[in-house]
């Protein structure tokens, strides 16, 4: 039996004979740069990726901050949508709609979110930026890395990673700036005067973008995004792939001066589709779970035709079927229109259509019933019966109001004169009232009777809302 040696790899026996690691080593990777229109495309949806984020926790709106998911005071604002601990079910439904949104994106698609958008590329890419134009191309990058310590060499890595601790400390205190007021942090960063919870989230958001995209950059898209694992169930044969024409490309064999490019075995080996490539597979093996979708190799290899007299596309945007011939490669309506899309499509417009209606038609006042449990039904004076309930009164408007209660259902029902008067309640404020309500005994032969509340703004009747619960009698 063999000894296990202290920090060895973890291994795994293999039919008892052979050792074999459950762990491969991960070199660094350095894409090489590389131009072309979809490297313009990912430029372009970097910029305004990174403009939204940017800049939407300064913009205004009522004189607050226009989208602010305040978790103290539990208010969500989303410009002039305002949700409410009671409206969480819409944020729910909304976020949903995001989830569906992704779906039918996914399965028509595939990876473009993976490619353009999502953050981990998106952060990654700006890191790179900063690499290119410190350390430059991808051969002197290496040159550096391999290279013994110098003045130079810490010259340049010191400042490459205190433009990346700035950029990745902004990052997370816009990121914190959504849940908390954005100017109130940066007032509070400059002068020193941060909480302590503000503080650890700038700090951890912003080491969080330090390292992933730094350091774990293509590991995170391998290894721990959640997207990339459950993909795979929102794929088939008709999603969008980048993917190379082996029909075309194979058999590879070297540029040989003057020749013709030949209508097969178009690809010259150049290896340029895995050195521009940011997760360092080759699209060449086929389609592989690692691939990001970032189009880096169609670009490097339509550059790699261009200068052989070939036409662009050996790798290209497609799909297997159309790969496979069965139908024709720019038919799109053959991609979109299918069972699975018009599925996910009718779930996601039905949920869409659902939560804007239910938000369209929301109660500016919105108001909740609860019992008094202790004492359920109480005599005082001439015989009258009286119910104690306690309300808990949201005004999800940005104005305050004055309400009213009235109370309506039974003949003879009356308020008691402490609840008739007026509640005050501040611009998306909640107030919390004892109301009584009093009904004389003779005409009340059952144990309950169903009763109705009505909460009403004093100066819009329009603003007001009613709801059902019980008198109980005996
Ligand atoms: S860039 Fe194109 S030609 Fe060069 S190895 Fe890749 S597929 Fe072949
Ligand atoms: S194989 Fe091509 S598209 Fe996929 S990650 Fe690599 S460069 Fe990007």
């Amino acid at each position: 039996m063999k000894k296990r040696v202290k920090n060895a790899p973890i291994t795994a026996l293999n039919n008892g004979s052979e050792d074999l690691s459950l762990y491969s080593p991960s070199t660094k990777i350095y894409p090489r740069w590389v131009s072309g229109r979809f490297n313009q495309w990912r430029i372009a949806c970097v910029i305004l990726t990174q403009l939204i984020f940017y800049l939407t926790p300064w913009l205004g709106w009522n004189e607050r901050q226009a989208v602010l998911f305040d978790l103290v005071s539990r208010k969500f604002y989303l410009f002039g949508l305002i949700l409410l601990p009671q409206d969480f079910i819409y944020l729910a439904a909304l976020l949903l709609c995001c989830a569906l949104g992704l779906f039918v994106w996914t399965s028509v698609g595939g990876r473009l979110w993976c490619g353009y958008a999502c953050p981990q590329t998106v952060y990654t890419e700006i890191f790179l930026w900063i690499e290119t134009w410190l350390e430059g191309n991808r051969l002197a990058r290496i040159k550096l890395d391999n290279s013994k310590i110098s003045f130079h060499k810490l010259r340049i890595k010191t400042a490459k990673h205190s433009l990346w601790l700035i950029f990745a400390l902004w990052t997370g205190l816009t990121f914190v700036g959504y849940f908390s007021p954005i100017r109130d942090l940066l007032t509070g960063m400059l002068t020193l005067q941060l909480g302590p919870w503000e503080t650890f989230w700038i700090v951890f958001y912003g080491f969080a973008t330090y390292g992933n995209a730094g350091f774990m950059r293509e590991q995170v898209c391998k290894y721990m995004c959640p997207y990339a694992r459950f993909q795979s169930v929102m794929f088939d044969s008709d999603t969008l792939i980048i993917s190379y024409d082996q029909a075309r490309g194979e058999p590879r064999h070297p540029l040989v001066k003057n020749l013709t490019p030949p209508a097969q075995g178009q690809c010259i080996n150049c290896g340029i589709c895995v050195q521009v490539c940011p997760t360092g597979i080759d699209i060449r093996d086929g389609l592989q779970y690692e691939c990001i979708g970032c189009a880096a190799c169609i670009d490097a290899c339509d550059e790699v035709m261009d200068k052989i007299g070939s036409p662009p596309g050996l790798i290209r945007y497609t799909t297997e079927n159309a790969l496979a011939q069965v139908y024709a490669e720019k038919d799109i309506s053959k991609r979109i229109f299918r069972p699975r899309v018009l599925m996910y499509g009718a779930v996601l417009l039905s949920v869409l259509t659902l939560t804007l209606g239910f938000l369209y038609k929301r109660e500016p006042v919105k108001f909740t019933i609860v019992r008094d449990r202790n004492t359920l039904v109480r005599e005082i004076e001439e015989g009258w019966l009286e119910n104690t309930y306690r309300l808990q009164i949201f005004n999800s408007e940005e104005k305050s109001h004055a309400y009213f209660i009235k109370a309506s259902g039974l003949p003879h029902l009356k308020l008691e004169s402490d609840s008739t008067l007026p509640i005050f309640i501040p611009a998306t404020g909640m107030e919390e009232i004892a109301i009584r309500i009093n009904s004389p005994p003779d005409k009340l032969k059952n144990n309950t009777y169903p009763i109705y509340i009505t909460v009403e703004a004093h100066d819009d009747h329009t603003i007001k809302t009613t709801e059902k619960t019980t008198f109980i009698a005996r």
